[in-house]
Parts: structure tokens; C-alpha cells; sequence
């Protein structure tokens, strides 16, 4: 079908129009000329009985009973009648009294049989042997109260002239309209798609690399310029994908040369010395810290790749919020024991979450680990667990430096450091909090944070409390 109609909209667009206007012209012309023959058959039939009237009062009988028309001299004059009529006239006893030569002996309809003193005849039309049509009129008639019929006929000929003649104009007429309304149509289509066609070659030349290139939109507020606005809006999005892409792997290069050059140059410095066996230790023992710091980074790197790849599958459970935070406390306790810093993990044990338990407790890893890392030797931590308005909140207080207004929004963007030496010194990857950021929010929560500068900082953690708990509190 779309073959058939041609393979642009533009023409497909015309050839439907074409079509539909075709029908519709055709429906009307029909539908005009019946209405047309009616009405001329109409005004036929009122002129045939105001001449039967005439006829009536030709009518008469002579002293031997004999039909006289229109005679004075006792003989019937057809002439009386005018051209081109025809008479019969019927005795009520179904004789034929009078039928008119030009007839040929044809009948105008059925021998009449009057029975009673009623007698009807609609209008209607007989072909005679000649061929020619003709419109019939009957009416009863009394003469000295003898019943006779008459029954009028005129040519229908000239109406259906005037009928053939209409429908030959519409015949004509029709196709020229559709051709020029089509034509009219295919230029209008080709005007109102302009706009398409220039989008689609501009858009065509939009490669990866002219990302920020944007269609130019003629007129916004038409329904051409909202697709026009929403492929921008598309492109956009694409680019800033792109961009992120592009600074991720950027950033990730730049994180993972940092380690592999100082494991380089420590070798490279052991190779030029002569040293004995502590020595050695010594330099294995600093190059297997790198490699500890690269292995962190290549797996948050996975994360993070597969988390943007949607390729992480949520194991969601019931989860009690205190329980993990004691655990992942419990992981970190040798980092915190070796600068002699109290960790504190308090709050009700009641509360469930639901929550992937592996993803939830890297983020509370990520953030205990962060909290560690960040405050000084002999300062204190303290998690909180509580409830407020059936979301369970989990605080994490240091008492390291704080996080400076300015960054407050930066941090949980990807390999963001506030004091680039100390995270790296400190062996930070830089992906710790986007991290957390993911695994809160694909477990429904949200995370932030408040700080005062030298007062440390507090996380806290928002996760909508376990559905069945709420479920049972409610009761
Ligand atoms: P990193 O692995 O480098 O710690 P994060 O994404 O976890 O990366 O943190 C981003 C940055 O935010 C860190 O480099 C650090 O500067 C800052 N930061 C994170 N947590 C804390 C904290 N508890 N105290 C002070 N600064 C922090």
C-alpha cells in the first residue's frame, strides 16, 4: 500500500487527499443530480395535473354517448390538448374510449377496472415501444355521472437532456477540480515538510564529534518546532553523556597512572641500589600499597561501570539498619585502632530497611571509611540510628576538618577531591561518595551532609523504613 501511494509523505499526503476529496466530490455530485431529476420530475408532474384540469374541461358526450374533445362540431380535436401530450381516456367499465395516434396503440399503464367510485393513480413513467419516456398523470372524471379516467402523458425526454447534460458538466468538472486542489495540495505539503527536510540533512551531519551543533528551529510553537526542540533537548542530553564519558575515562586513565608510576619508579630506584633484605622489604612493602590502592580503584571503577550500565541486579531484602552499620563498624576497627579513634554506633535496633544488603553496606563502608580516613589520630566517630517519620536515618559525625561550603555540591561527583594531596596521601580514590550516592538512591533514600568548617561533618542518610514494619506500627 505505502508503495501504491508513492514513497514520500508529500505525495502520499496528496494521493490520499486526492482520494478522499474524489470520494467525497463524487457523493455529492450523486447525491445533487438525483436531487436534481426529482425536482424536475416534481415540476412535471404539477404542470401534468393543472393540464389534466384543461383537459376536464374538454371533455364532453354527445347525444349518442360518443366522447367529444374540445368539440363544438362533434368532433375530437387533439389539437385542443397542446404538442407533445398524450391522452388516453377509460370508461369506467374499463373500455378505452380515446387514445391518442401518436401513441401507436401503446398503453400508458394497466387497463382501468374502476371498482367503486374511487380510483388513484400515482405519477409515474412508461417507456412506449419507441423507446422515448414518458410522465403519466390519471385522474377520475364524471360526465352527466358517467365515470371515465384520464390518464395525461408528456415526454420525459427533455428532463433527462437537462439531466445528462448536468452530470456531463459534473463529469468535467470533477477530475479539473481534484487536479487543481491536488496540485494546490502537493505544493502546500511540500511547504508545510520543508522544515523536516532541512532538520533531517542537518541532522544528519550531527556526527559524535559536533555534538553541540543544534538544529535551527524557523518556528517554535508549531508542532515541527517541538520536534525540533525535543531532538535539541535529546542532543543535549547526549552531549552531556558524552562529555561525562569523556572526562570519566579521562580521569580514570589519570587515577590508575598515578599508582602504576610510583610502583615504576620505586623498582626502578630498588634495580639502581644495592640494599639488603629489609631494604627490599621496605620497597615491596610500599609497592604493594600501591597495588592495595589500584585494586580499590579498579573495583569502585567496576561499580561504577556496571551501576551506569544498568547491569548491577537489585537483591532487595529486609535489612536492619543498626545491625549493618555495627558490621561494617567492626571491618573498619583495625583502620580506626591504628589512630587510636573511638568509633561509637548507637540508636534503636529496631529498625529494618529494605535494601540490597551488599550495595547498602559499601555505602556505609564507603562513608565510616571516609569518616576514618578524614578525622584526625585519637578523634571520635559516632553513628546514629533513629526513626523520624517513617524514614530511618543513619548520621555519621567525624571530628575530621569538615567539608568547606564551596564544594557542597561537587563531592559526590566522580574522582571530586577537596584537598587533592590529603585524599590522595590519605589513599582516596575520589569515587568513595558517588558511590554512596548511587547505592542510596537505587535503594530508594537519599544522602547529605552538614559541616562547619574545623568541626568535622555529618552524613546522614535517608531509607524508607521496611514496608511490612510500617505495615505493623500502623496497627
Ligand atoms: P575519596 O576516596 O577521595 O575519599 P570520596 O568520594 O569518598 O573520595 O570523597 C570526595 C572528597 O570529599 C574527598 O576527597 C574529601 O576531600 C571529601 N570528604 C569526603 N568525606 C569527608 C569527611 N568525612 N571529612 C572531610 N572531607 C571529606
Amino acid at each position: 500500500m505505502r508503495n501504491l501511494l508513492g514513497k514520500s509523505l508529500r505525495s502520499r499526503l496528496t494521493i490520499l487527499y486526492g482520494l478522499l476529496l474524489t470520494l467525497a466530490l463524487a457523493l455529492y455530485a450523486g447525491g445533487t443530480s438525483v436531487y436534481f431529476l426529482h425536482n424536475l420530475r416534481q415540476q412535471l408532474d404539477l404542470s401534468l395535473n393543472r393540464d389534466i384540469e384543461t383537459v376536464e374541461g374538454l371533455l364532453s358526450l354527445a347525444p349518442d354517448g360518443h366522447l367529444e374533445i374540445g368539440s363544438e362540431e362533434g368532433e375530437a380535436r387533439e389539437g385542443d390538448l397542446g404538442r407533445g401530450y398524450l391522452l388516453e381516456v377509460w370508461s369506467g367499465n374499463g373500455v378505452l374510449l380515446y387514445r391518442s395516434d401518436e401513441l401507436n396503440g401503446a398503453a400508458m399503464g394497466q387497463p382501468v377496472h374502476l371498482n367503486g367510485n374511487r380510483w388513484r393513480e400515482a405519477p409515474h413513467t412508461v417507456r412506449l415501444p419507441n423507446g422515448m419516456r414518458v410522465r403519466v398523470a390519471s385522474r377520475l372524471h364524471r360526465i352527466e355521472g358517467q365515470p371515465l379516467v384520464l390518464r395525461l402523458g408528456v415526454s420525459e425526454e427533455p428532463l433527462w437532456q437537462q439531466f445528462w447534460e448536468m452530470v456531463g458538466v459534473m463529469s468535467i468538472g470533477l477530475p479539473i477540480t481534484v487536479l487543481l486542489i491536488g496540485l494546490t495540495g502537493y505544493m502546500v505539503a511540500g511547504r508545510a515538510l520543508r522544515p523536516v527536510d532541512l532538520m533531517a540533512r542537518h541532522a544528519a551531519k550531527i556526527s559524535a564529534e559536533r555534538l553541540d551543533d543544534r538544529l535551527t528551529i524557523s518556528n517554535p510553537d508549531d508542532e515541527l518546532g517541538h520536534l525540533g526542540r525535543a531532538f535539541n533537548m535529546t542532543l543535549g542530553r547526549l552531549q552531556e553523556s558524552f562529555d561525562q564519558l569523556r572526562r570519566f575515562t579521562a580521569d580514570a586513565s589519570h587515577e590508575l597512572r598515578t599508582p602504576l608510576t610510583a610502583i615504576r619508579s620505586v623498582g626502578e630506584v630498588a634495580l639502581q641500589k644495592a640494599g639488603g633484605v629489609p631494604y627490599y622489604r621496605d620497597i615491596i612493602g610500599s609497592m604493594l600499597e600501591e597495588v592495595n590502592r589500584l585494586t580499590r580503584l579498579v573495583e569502585s571503577l567496576l561499580t561504577i561501570s556496571r551501576a551506569d550500565a544498568g547491569q548491577i541486579e537489585l537483591h532487595q531484602t529486609t535489612v536492619n539498619a543498626l545491625e549493618l552499620v555495627q558490621e561494617a563498624a567492626t571491618l573498619l576497627e583495625s583502620l580506626a585502632e591504628e589512630k587510636q579513634q573511638t568509633v561509637v554506633v548507637e540508636g534503636n535496633p529496631n529498625l529494618d530497611v529494605w535494601a540490597d544488603r551488599l550495595i547498602l553496606r559499601q555505602a556505609v563502608i564507603n562513608l565510616l571509611d571516609n569518616a576514618v580516613k578524614y578525622s584526625p589520630v585519637g578523634g571520635s566517630i559516632h553513628v546514629d540510628v533513629s526513626v523520624d517519620n517513617h524514614t530511618v536515618q543513619i548520621a555519621f559525625q567525624d571530628s575530621g576538618p569538615g567539608i568547606p561550603v564551596e564544594h557542597r555540591d561537587k563531592v559526590f561527583q566522580r574522582f571530586y577531591r577537596v584537598d587533592e594531596a590529603r585524599t590522595r596521601a590519605e589513599g582516596g580514590t575520589g569515587l568513595g561518595l558517588s558511590i554512596v550516592k548511587w547505592a542510596v538512591s537505587v535503594n530508594g533514600g537519599s544522602i547529605e551532609f552538614d559541616s562547619e568548617p574545623g568541626q568535622g561533618c555529618t552524613f546522614t542518610m535517608r531509607l524508607p523504613l521496611n514496608k511490612i514494619q510500617n505495615a505493623t506500627e500502623k496497627l
